[in-house]
């Protein structure tokens, strides 16, 4: 549309009806369609055609009721626009619906309709002429008519006044104030009108002026209040945007090396003389001797040194940094324990034994306020609040917090820093983070501790190691600072998924708090109580526009999630809401993209209506909105042979329930393992199935051909199909030998059982650890027995009442009562009277 010459649009457009939003020239609009005869008109009109012109249709605003769109044609407001359809976007949830961006261009006027279906076509007569838009009409020719001329004066400069108010560093504002000055006068009132806040009806009188001068008289009360409005705002908000600005700049000036370019007055000041100014800061920052000396040799050097040698900016950044750090700055505790409880219990549900240890933590701080105790550390599967505790804590204590991801960190200068020997050299993770909490005393999360590689350019644990040493930690010496920075006043807490991966000398400088999963019922409270009000919240909706029963939730934690923390189920509450927030902007139907961000200044946004109901998530919902269930009960399912046993394993994510499959084919005796599996788990295999030959009379076990050797002419395949962790072998002795006494039995095991418990040749059950998780997960699945082994039975207290009150748990002493639990109707043995040996374990 850009040539010069009185451009025409097509005398015939299809219409598209807005229900809503009044599209003006020079404005571009989202439209919402889903009406039969809008969605006609981009499907066969919009997505067919492939001349430009076929993207050109006029918009007529109708406040018809969309449902009864249908039959009879409702009644068109006689003046519309013509738009360019800019973007067209088809989505087919929750219903078919298409979203078209579109430009405005003219007026028009439907002289007459053509046709009413599939979309409505009408002959149209162009009201403004184009090529006023594309040509700035030369300064003159505006003052030909006094009063118009005037009036568009007035219009311009109040638009002006309105920029000079918006923060120009919003895109929109920066377009608004580009158009002003590129656009003739006469497409001012709309451009406007469009882009300030106004009403659809408001709109629709800008529209329907059809003579420059109503238009100007219509659009102009608008902006003025606009304005008015916006100083109110201002005046009500006190700080100054300069004052604001010159806080910012201090704060965050020093380090940035671009910071000399900077425009504000404070750079000008000190143009050509920073140097003083950063020698007056280097006295102000409180730092301690040491570093004070080697601070002012620097800024000896620096004061001769060329600006142009690339030295200068090095040692330029360094002294910023210098000054910026907390040497002396401080938050002051402000720990109430009563307090710091009720907080820890309003952030998080259950946890109660970690919430206490931690009170006592904060307790014996208060009292003791130099204390150098053990380095807390979390230990659980990920998304069950560790970081989340650690965020409290530094809120209870009042403290600025910090969190520094140590997965996967394997350089010993990400800790500790690079020397300032070349370009680019930075600073530690830990002194980053210092400068930017800007106080020596925050509470600094180190996440994920376990993950901690290693590689040639050193071992980052031993860098680590110095940190929390409180007996070295109050010199740390990063390598890019080079002098010491007293760490001890930082609070350091960290986290880990495992133990088993925590170097050594590092896990003795910590105090290790499991934080086991959550089950069934602790989830559904901790979604209803947190997650749930969180997710509404970061998605700008309120529980009278969604809602989100208990029974949905029970379904999204065992159909779509299988974890033991709640971090996927938190994801799963987000997808929702994003759903339905789409659903909820929809109500509005029309949003004006540029106006909608134009407004910033006035927070008390329009926020798009809400329906009438809230939405509902039913089971139906769910499906439609996450998909099919992505985890079925498989457990029945897979018993159905004989052969496979379920076993319960841990892993640092949480407790897992795991299948053991065997089959055997005519061979030599020989042991095929396979599956993740580490030595461990072969050396069970191995004890497993000598310990069913030794006792193969006993059960009446046989091979293929029904011989008493069940070994004798066949060979043993055992694998692990999914789940198991190579760590975790010997837990898995009781799940083998059962599998493998199905297998030779040809019996089933019962379908709902699901064990643990390491074995011994001797045929006795050892203890195992991770209970808790494993029983947690065992619920998770379905399973409605649990065989343990006896000394484990003081494990099974920590479980929530509900858990063990839906379980049937089987404590056995010795592979004998694992196998009568196991199968239906017991697994009898011929000799059943006789003693068990009197052995105790040999580990
Ligand atoms: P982690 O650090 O253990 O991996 P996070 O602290 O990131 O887990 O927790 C993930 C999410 O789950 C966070 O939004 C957190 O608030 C929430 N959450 C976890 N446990 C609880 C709980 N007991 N009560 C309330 N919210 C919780």
């Amino acid at each position: 549309m850009e040539s010069g010459d009185g451009i025409q649009i097509p005398s015939r457009l299809p219409l598209l009806l807005s229900h809503e939003g009044v599209l003006l020239p020079g404005s571009t609009v989202r439209f919402t369609v889903d009406s039969p005869r809008n969605m006609h008109l981009v499907s066969q009109r919009l997505l067919k055609g492939t001349s430009l012109k076929s993207t050109i249709i006029g918009v007529i605003p109708n406040t018809r009721d969309p449902e009864h769109d249908t039959d009879d044609l409702p009644t068109l407001h006689k003046i519309g626009t013509a738009g360019i359809a800019v973007q067209v976007v088809g989505s087919n949830w929750p219903k078919p619906h298409y979203t078209l961006l579109i430009t405005g261009l003219c007026r028009f006027s439907v002289s007459s309709l053509l046709k009413e279906r599939p979309f409505v076509l009408a002959e149209v007569e162009q009201l403004d002429k184009l090529e006023q838009y594309t040509t700035p009409v030369p300064e003159g020719a505006t003052a030909k008519d006094g009063e118009l001329g005037e009036l568009s004066h007035k219009f311009y400069q109040a638009a002006v006044q309105l920029l000079g108010m918006l923060d120009m560093s919003v895109p929109v504002v920066a377009k608004f104030r580009r158009l002003l000055d590129s656009l003739p006068r006469e497409t001012l009132p709309d451009v406007v009108a469009s882009m300030i806040r106004t009403s659809n009806k408001e709109k629709l009188q800008v529209l329907d002026a059809l003579t420059l001068e109503e238009r100007f008289k219509k659009a102009l009360p608008m902006l003025t209040r606009q304005i008015e409005g916006l100083t109110l705002l201002q005046k009500t908000r006190k700080v100054s945007p300069e004052k604001e600005k010159r806080v910012l700049s201090v704060r965050k000036g020093g380090v940035l090396p671009g910071r000399r370019f900077n425009l504000d007055e404070e750079a000008e000041d000190e143009d050509g003389d920073d140097t003083a100014v950063l020698e007056k800061k280097v006295h102000a920052a409180k730092m301690p001797e040491a570093a004070l000396r080697v601070c002012l040799k620097e800024l000896k050097r620096l004061k001769k040194m060329p600006q142009s040698m690339p030295e200068f900016s090095l040692t330029r950044n360094y002294l910023d940094l210098m000054v910026e750090l907390p040497w002396s700055k401080s938050t002051k505790d402000c720990l109430d324990i009563q307090a710091a409880r009720t907080l820890l219990d309003n952030d998080h549900y259950a946890m109660d034994k970690l919430k206490r240890r931690v009170l006592e933590y904060l307790a014996v701080r208060q009292l003791k306020a130099s204390l150098k105790g053990p380095i807390l550390c979390f230990v659980g599967p990920p998304g069950v609040g560790k970081t989340s505790v650690g965020r409290s804590i530094a809120r209870t204590l009042g403290r600025e917090f910090h969190r520094i991801a140590l997965g996967g960190v394997c350089d010993q200068s990400d800790i500790r820093g690079h020397r300032r020997t070349y370009v680019g050299s930075m600073p530690g993770r830990i002194i980053n983070g210092l400068k930017t909490v800007a106080v020596n005393n925050p509470v600094i999360l180190l996440d994920e501790v376990d993950k901690l590689g290693k590689s040639l350019q050193g071992d980052p644990a031993a860098a680590l190691l110095e940190v929390l040493d409180p007996e070295q930690n109050h010199s740390f010496t990063d390598h890019y600072l080079n002098v010491a920075f007293d760490l001890s006043q930082v609070l350091f807490i960290a986290t880990a998924n495992t133990t088993a991966t925590i170097p050594p000398a590092l896990l003795d400088r910590m105090e290790v708090l499991q934080v086991p999963g959550y089950t069934q019922e602790e989830k559904v409270e901790i979604a209803h109580r947190h997650l749930i009000p969180n997710q509404l919240e970061q998605h700008g909706l309120t529980p009278q526009q969604l809602h989100i029963p208990q029974d949905t939730t029970q379904d999204i934690i065992s159909s779509y999630t299988r974890e033991a923390g709640v971090r996927s189920l938190e994801r799963k509450f987000g997808a929702i809401c994003r759903a339905v927030a789409v659903k909820v902007a929809e109500g509005h139907r029309v949003t004006v993209t540029d106006a909608s961000t134009s407004e910033r200044p006035t927070p008390q946004g329009d926020k798009a209506a809400p329906p009438e109901m809230p939405i509902v998530i039913d089971h139906v919902a769910l499906k439609d909105i996450l998909g099919p269930p992505l985890f079925e009960m498989e457990v029945s399912e897979r018993l159905t042979l004989p052969g496979v046993a379920v076993g319960l394993a841990w892993t640092p994510l949480g407790g897992e329930i795991l299948f053991v499959e065997a089959s055997r084919m005519e061979g030599e005796g020989q042991l095929t393992l396979t599956g993740q599996l580490g030595d461990v788990m072969k050396e069970s295999a191995h004890l497993a199935i000598s310990w069913l030959r030794a006792n193969a009379k006993t059960y009446q076990l046989t091979n293929m051909v029904g011989g008493p050797d069940p070994l004798e002419g066949t060979d043993i395949h055992l694998h692990f199909p999914a789940g198991a962790v190579t760590k975790d072998g010997p837990s898995a002795g009781v799940t083998i030998v059962t599998c493998l006494a199905s297998l030779f039995s040809g019996r089933l095991v019962r379908s709902d059982v699901a064990m643990t418990g390491e074995i011994t040749l001797r045929g006795l059950v050892l203890p195992v650890g991770g209970i808790k998780d494993k029983v947690l997960a065992a619920h998770r699945a379905g399973v409605k027995r649990v065989i343990l082994p006896k000394r484990n039975k003081k494990d099974l207290e920590e479980l929530p009442a509900n858990v063990t009150a839906d379980l049937d748990f089987v404590t056995a002493a010795n592979l004998d009562e694992v196998l009568n639990a196991a199968f239906d109707g017991g697994f009898p043995g011929i000799a059943r009277s006789h003693t068990q040996p009197q052995l105790t374990s040999k580990l």
